[in-house]
């Protein structure tokens, strides 16, 4: 689906019924209409709302914060306009995770990712160490860091 100022309005009830289906097939709760599509896609102003970068006149995706995968509803509430990059790569990873990963890369804070930030209490330059580690060692040492702050509530678990 493009934005546009005019959005193709038969376009979207196409994605919100290919949606569905694929909640459907997850066993996903919750009931996302084409009029709820659109308010979403309009609420994001022509911005990825993970990564920011201008998609009017781009392709645009919907993208579930929380995974159908990880138990997280169909809802509009749980949907984001995302570029189909970041949806690619984001995937089935935890929310946190993938905020981590974008506001670490590009520096960037989009609202979405402040907000994932501050739902899970996580803090992108403490938590970024542990998982860009790649050696047994670099990780020992990462995960001492982070045990010798305050304890996170939410943990590494992918
Ligand atoms: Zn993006």
């Amino acid at each position: 689906m493009i934005y546009q100022d005019q959005l193709d309005f038969a376009a979207m009830r196409q994605y919100a019924s290919a949606l569905k289906e694929r909640a459907k097939l997850a066993g996903a709760t919750g009931e996302v209409s084409a009029i709820m599509l659109r308010d979403r896609i309009l609420e994001s102003s022509g911005r990825c709302e993970w990564c920011g970068c201008n998609l009017v006149g781009a392709e645009i995706e919907l993208d579930h914060v929380v995974s159908l995968a990880r138990g997280g509803g169909h809802t509009p509430a749980n949907l984001v306009v995302a570029c189909p990059d970041c949806n690619r790569r984001k995937a089935q990873k935890h929310p946190a995770r993938f905020a981590v990963e974008i506001c670490s890369e590009s520096g960037i804070r989009t609202n979405l990712v402040a907000k994932i930030l501050a739902q899970y209490q996580v803090e992108a330059s403490r938590q970024l160490p542990l998982f860009a580690a790649t050696s047994d060692r670099q990780k020992r040492e990462a995960a001492d860091l982070a045990e010798a702050a305050k304890p996170l509530p939410y943990r590494w678990e992918d």
